[in-house]
């Protein structure tokens, strides 16, 4: 049994779903990709699994129990931490201050800390006076704080530079791995990507299209980006 199982999901912003009969897994201690050119359903995926956009047909089950009908508190209850692409921090808090909200004890702000270590020395700067890469490690950590069983981050990389953007992989395969949750990225830079992630979904025109581990995928990605993933990102990611 997978932690997260989706399967023959529809879902949308209106009557009309943009995502149609999307199926994928992520198992616990796994670091999972979620591919695709832009509008292609990424984040309506990630949004729909949270509970955030209304979910037409299909199933989505969390540890073996369906989450499909829960509202989206009820789903953070159950385990899944959702960062969204504009990390929906409180520019007014400082850093400690959003993590001492978000964080029951002292303990579990400072275990979160050992994986973002630069927040420590930020404590008393404000969240609109973080660089995007700070921001990201902060929003982060506040998702770690609720001990998610399910770690959805949408768009990672965004606005990062290409090093920051290499220095967050590791830190995110070290919390699938040590915390033996789920991790479920959208993610840019698809050569970045396929080497720290365990299995990738492709999704194109709001649909999964292909899928399968990294090595598998690997040796069909240039005909993939070619398809669906769009030659600029494509071959960005390649540079690096
Ligand atoms: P990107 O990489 O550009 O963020 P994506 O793969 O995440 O793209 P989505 O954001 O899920 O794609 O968008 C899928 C489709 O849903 C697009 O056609 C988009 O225009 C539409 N859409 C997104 N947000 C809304 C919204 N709030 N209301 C109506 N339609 C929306």
């Amino acid at each position: 049994m997978s932690l997260l199982e989706v399967s023959g999901l529809s879902a949308g912003y209106t009557a009309v779903p943009v995502v149609r009969d999307v199926g994928l897994r992520v198992d616990r201690g796994e670091l999972v990709a979620l591919l695709g050119a832009n509008g292609a359903g990424k984040t309506t995926t990630l949004l729909a699994i949270s509970g955030l956009v209304g979910t037409y047909a299909g199933e989505i089950r969390l540890d073996g129990r369906s989450i499909t009908g829960l509202p989206p508190t009820r789903r953070a209850r159950a385990g899944i931490q959702h960062v969204p692409e504009d990390r929906s921090l409180f520019p007014s808090l400082t850093v400690d201050e959003t993590l001492r909200l978000a964080c029951r004890t002292r303990d579990s702000a400072e275990t979160v800390l050992e994986y973002f270590p630069a927040l420590r020395e930020l404590g008393g700067r404000k969240v609109a006076a973080l660089s995007g890469g700070e921001a990201q490690m902060l929003a982060l950590a506040r998702a770690l704080c609720r001990d998610p069983a399910l770690l959805i981050v949408d768009e990672m990389s965004l606005g990062l530079a290409p090093l920051i953007v290499n220095a967050f992989f590791p830190v995110l395969r070290r919390i699938a791995t040590e915390r033996e949750c789920g991790v479920l990225i959208v993610e840019q830079h698809v050569h970045v990507a396929l080497r720290w992630v365990d299995r990738v979904h492709v999704m194109a025109g709001g649909t999964v299209v292909a899928a399968g581990t990294t090595t598998e995928m690997r040796s069909r990605i240039d005909d993939l980006a070619g398809a669906y993933l769009g030659d600029q990102e494509h071959s960005q990611g390649r540079q690096r």
